[in-house]
């Protein structure tokens, strides 16, 4: 039964019964009454009106008029309230016999007739005051118990609905509270039994549709979920990179089956663990969640590894992932993933080509000499005189080979460098040295140009720890370069100083600078500003800082555009 029909019966029904239980009670009270006034109408007065009579009997002898009068008034009210069976004959016989004694007053035996009279009419309303009073009686006992019967079913009516309905009403909403739960929850599989066919019912029913299509939801998202994780996982195991990824607190999360060929370990022994555990037993992972290294040149390494049956080269990529999560605004870092790329084909070629490059340059080394050799000899006079023409031809084949030697001779260089097979010498050697052979070098250069070179040493300087060929070699080139940058009859100086335990090489010109978006370029390899002359190979400052850096030293350029340069690089003393 539906709550509303169960509430509306149970209130109605209690209701109802309380109407009636006041009818009834307004119908007896009423009845009880009435009997109550026609005991004091019909009756009360007769047994009034007889006494007065009585009375006035007596006194008949004594005030005789007075007596007549009161008896005649009391017999008039009689004969107006005759209401019981026989009254009216009793009545009668009175109205007679009070006829007979007004004119025969002194009458006893009348006046005995008359009192028999009386009585009798007394005599039958006292019995009538008795049955009436029964009829009362009896009246207000039924209503005792209709008043009970209908007292009894209101009460039971009320206990019922008080035991079951706050209970009919109650218990449902508990029960789907805590299934809301259970909802909320993320338990999906909860559903409310509630069988009845009432509202609850239906909501019961509602909620565990709602359920059913939150499970089904929910699963088919995690399903979605599990698949997006299957294709990512295939899609990082298919890579041909070793992956490796790491959560916040470095602990493996995955690892893809080349970085496994690599680290040689299985999938099982690696993931889940703290990646510095593993470290502890494996040299390879140890390198790879290094923290990137303190040196520039030593971060740019790549990593050499023996991987695919030969010596591999890797280089490390870590990336630092991190997501906002919804609804906040704060970044959370959540882990790395490092990636290492195969590189070793590149550097397979890069091998060749430092090979060609020193293999090319030493084999032209020695005809470009030859051919300096040989001009040195055409130009003397025991060769035989040439004329003018002949002369500038062979002063252009001489610049031109001087060139030629300069370039193979720096490609020599880098090859030897690219190739690990650079010999240093490194001795102590006296700085002023340096910059006097250097500034030697140069002079014919400098002298073409009208460029004034100055030294300008601080006083006792202290030897430096260097190969001074290279070094001299490195002094040269910032000073050839600083010639061929710097406009006619300027002054380029060479400055030394000590700073701490450096002594610091700079070569300061008013040439035309660099840009500051180039500073940082200038010292790659090949690198050319835009713009400047196409005579050089790009590679002077490369091998510069090269050479600088095998000898633990720092290199660096300052400068602004348009005001002039000043290169420099210091040595520990
Ligand atoms: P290159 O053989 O071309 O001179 P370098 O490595 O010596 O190669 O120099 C690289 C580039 O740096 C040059 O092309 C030039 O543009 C710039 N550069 C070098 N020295 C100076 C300088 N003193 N003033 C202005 N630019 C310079």
């Amino acid at each position: 039964m539906r709550i509303k029909t169960k509430l509306n019966l149970g209130v109605g029904l209690l209701f109802l019964l309380i109407i009636i239980l006041t009818l009834v009670s307004a119908f007896y009270i009423f009845s009880i009454k009435k009997d109550t006034e026609n005991i004091l109408k019909a009756n009360y007065n007769t047994l009034e009106y007889s006494r007065n009579m009585l009375l006035s009997l007596d006194e008949i002898t004594i005030n005789r008029d007075n007596a007549i009068i009161t008896f005649k008034e009391n017999l008039q009210k009689q004969t107006q309230n005759v209401t019981e069976a026989g009254e009216k004959k009793g009545t009668d016989n009175l109205k007679r016999n009070f006829v007979l004694l007004e004119k025969n007053s002194s009458d006893e035996t009348l006046k005995m007739q008359i009192r028999q009279d009386i009585f009798e009419i007394m005599k039958l309303n006292m019995n009538a005051i008795k049955q009436k009073s029964d009829i009362a009686k009896h009246t207000a006992e039924t209503a005792n118990l209709w008043i009970a019967i209908v007292g009894t079913l209101c009460f039971l009516i009320a206990f019922n609905l008080l035991i079951n309905l706050p209970n009919n009403i109650a218990n449902p909403i508990k029960e789907l509270t805590q299934s809301i739960k259970e909802i909320a929850n993320k338990n999906y599989s909860e559903r409310v039994h509630f069988t009845n066919h009432n509202e609850y019912g239906d909501l019961a029913k509602s909620f565990n549709t709602m359920a059913q299509k939150l499970e089904e939801y929910n699963s088919s998202n995690l399903y979605k979920l599990f698949f997006e994780k299957k294709r990512l996982e295939t899609l990082i195991n298919n890579m041909h990179d070793p992956i490796i990824g790491l959560d916040n607190k470095g602990i493996v999360l995955f690892v893809n089956d080349e970085a496994l060929k690599i680290i040689g370990m299985k999938s099982e022994d690696v993931i889940g663990k703290s990646a510095s555990t593993l470290a502890l037993s494996n040299d390879l992972i140890r390198s790879l969640i290094l923290k990137e290294l303190a040196t520039d040149s030593q971060k740019k390494q790549p990593l050499k590894i023996f991987a695919h049956g030969k010596e591999s080269y890797f280089d490390k990529e870590t990336i630092n992932i991190t997501i906002t999560p919804t609804g906040e605004e704060r970044e959370i870092n959540i882990g790395d993933v490092i990636i290492l790329r195969n590189i070793t084909l590149f550097k397979e070629l890069d091998f060749a080509k430092t090979n060609f490059i020193a293999t090319v340059s030493h084999e032209l080394k020695t005809p470009i000499a030859s051919i300096k050799l040989s001009l040195q000899l055409l130009q003397n006079n025991k060769t035989g005189d040439m004329n003018d023409d002949q002369k500038q031809l062979v002063e252009s084949i001489k610049d031109d080979s001087q060139r030629l030697l300069k370039i193979t001779g720096e490609l020599l260089n880098l090859s030897q460098l690219e190739t690990g097979n650079i010999q240093l010498n490194i001795e102590k050697s006296d700085p002023y040295a340096i910059a006097n052979y250097a500034t030697e070098a140069v002079k014919v250069q400098a002298d073409q140009k009208q460029i004034k070179l100055i030294i300008d040493a601080n006083e006792n300087l202290q030897d430096v720890k260097a190969d001074s060929e290279k070094t001299g070699w490195v002094l040269i080139n910032y000073l050839s370069n600083a010639i061929t940058y710097s406009s006619e009859k300027s002054t380029i100086i060479v400055r030394l100083k000590q700073e701490n335990n450096q002594i610091v090489f700079q070569v300061i010109d008013t040439g035309k600078g660099i840009d500051a978006h180039y500073k940082d370029k200038v010292f790659d390899k090949y690198f050319q500003i835009p713009g400047s002359q196409k005579s050089g190979t790009g590679l002077g400052l490369a091998i510069s800082k090269e050479f600088i850096e095998a000898q633990n030293g720092s290199i660096g350029v300052e400068s602004n555009l348009g005001l002039g340069s000043t290169f420099w690089f210091s040595l520990k003393v």
